[in-house]
């Protein structure tokens, strides 16, 4: 169940951001609500973590502690009366939720609802409250992540095509050699195995020596280095935040899913080049948990997906942008760019989990090689659209994007057509419309690698 999010003149919708920015904030001081009321619950499950949200009419404050035997999370909800509202909660658990096997929930006192949420996996729960944002109401919001993070490596390995942990552990060896291997510098060689890399994990494939050799996407010739190229594909939105909405009810959220996922599919093809999603399903991902993602497989390209929104519905046509180190280029892109960022307003990230000081660290050590690399990604993926689509702007555009700031790694976000245009909703809703804007990328991509080889890997994790 996710709305519209209506859209609001520029000034305004800045106001709003800044507000929220310093309400986020002060999260803690929510008073105690009495007599709420539910206005919806949501589940998000994934493979990352799973997310509960209970949307109500004002705040709800919560306790909540882990019980063992079996394993359980119980949430007592205050200044609440059971409702039919939040009994739907116990029939929207999927039956594949990696995390929760089943929801109770029960009147436990006069004004306190408890949930108790039935675990599958040793879990880690974070609770936290967001304020009113965009279609949104106050949310409760309880994220449950594994105990242990998904290796991203494993994560970047097992597609569709690699069902069986065997292969999925065979690729990953091969993986990890080859990253162990182009991490040293002087070990490019493929049939040389990598030990004392500095990034090699211990008990990965590292240090083993059995991996056939994939070769560069791209003709081969004298100082090059042989190795896998990692695409991170970064569907935008997902879960609580559904982006733009097209006049007909498509959400950006799911069409630019469905050409990620397609795209991972073909780049998967292309000898030498893997492809990985920061986010495979319906959830929400973070700005800076992308980013993380993509830096922890130490990916040598960042493609963000997204699709365009504006007030009136003649807007159309692609862009691409990059990330620009000073003022955005144009008034568009400074917007867009602001349009974007809010995203985890609307999807809602904890922000007291967050590391601030790690954020702003990683969001500000953009270097001019990392923009004058995406720039060039940028025009060759420009270049290849402009064959299949209507383009919104001839050149590739430059603002101050969180989500391409990956200090290290050419970063370019991709509006493939304007949703709010219903010409252009029509487009990204057709099937061929998109194989053919994952052909347009795909080319893109390859010819950027060909004209620009990837480079050792000589940077740390
Ligand atoms: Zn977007």
């Amino acid at each position: 169940m996710v709305r519209p999010i209506p859209s609001t003149p520029l000034p305004a919708r800045r106001r709003a951001l800044g507000r929220m920015g310093m309400l986020v904030l002060s999260l803690g001081a929510t008073e105690l609500a009495r007599g709420a009321a539910i206005v919806a619950v949501r589940v998000w499950p994934a493979a990352d973590y799973t997310r509960v949200t209970i949307e109500s009419d004002s705040a709800l404050s919560a306790r909540h502690f882990i019980a063992e035997n079996p394993a359980r999370l119980v949430i007592d909800v205050d200044g609440l009366d059971l409702s039919a509202e939040l009994r739907e909660l116990v029939g929207k658990v999927r039956a594949d939720d990696p995390f929760i096997a089943g929801v109770r929930i029960g009147q436990y006192q006069p004004r306190v609802v408890r949930m108790v949420i039935d675990l599958k996996q040793s879990t880690k729960p974070q609770l936290f409250s967001l304020l009113p944002v965009a279609a949104y109401r106050h949310r409760m919001v309880f994220d449950l992540y594994p105990t242990e993070e998904r290796d991203p490596l494993l994560a970047l390995i097992q597609g569709r095509d690699q069902p069986s942990q065997q292969a999925a552990q065979a690729v990953r060896d091969a993986l990890g050699e080859f990253i162990g291997q182009v991490d040293r510098p002087g070990a490019a060689a493929p049939d040389k195995p990598a030990s004392g890399s500095a990034t090699a994990k211990p008990g990965t494939a590292a240090a083993s020596a059995s991996a056939a050799t994939p070769p560069e996407p791209g003709a081969s010739s004298a100082g090059r280095v042989n190795r896998l190229v990692i695409v991170a594909l970064d569907p935008g939105h997902g879960g609580e935040d559904p982006g733009a909405v097209g006049p007909s009810g498509l959400r950006e959220k799911d069409v630019v899913l469905a050409v990620a996922l397609q795209l991972r599919d073909r780049l998967n093809d292309v000898p030498g080049m893997r492809a990985m999603l920061t986010r495979d399903a319906d959830f929400f991902v973070p700005l800076q948990d992308r980013v993380r993602k993509a830096r922890r497989v130490q990916a040598d390209l960042f493609v963000s997906i997204h699709a365009d929104a504006f007030f009136t519905p003649e807007a159309r046509g692609a862009s691409v942008f990059a990330l620009s180190s000073g003022a955005a280029s144009s008034a568009t892109a400074r917007w867009m760019a602001n349009r974007e960022n809010a995203a985890d307003l609307v999807g809602g990230i904890n922000v007291k989990a967050k590391d601030a000081e790690v954020m702003h660290a990683l969001l500000d050590m953009s270097t001019t090689a990392q923009i004058k690399d995406s720039l060039r990604l940028g025009s060759e993926v420009l270049g290849q659209i402009g064959r299949v689509g209507k383009l919104h702007k001839a050149s590739v555009e430059q603002a101050g994007f969180a989500v391409l700031k990956a200090p290290d790694i050419p970063s370019i976000l991709v509006e493939t057509a304007f949703i709010s245009n219903p010409e252009e909703e029509a487009k990204l809703r057709d099937e061929r419309y998109q194989a053919q804007l994952v052909d347009a990328l795909t080319v893109g991509i390859k010819r950027y690698f060909a004209r620009n080889p990837a480079l050792a890997r000589t940077r740390g994790t």
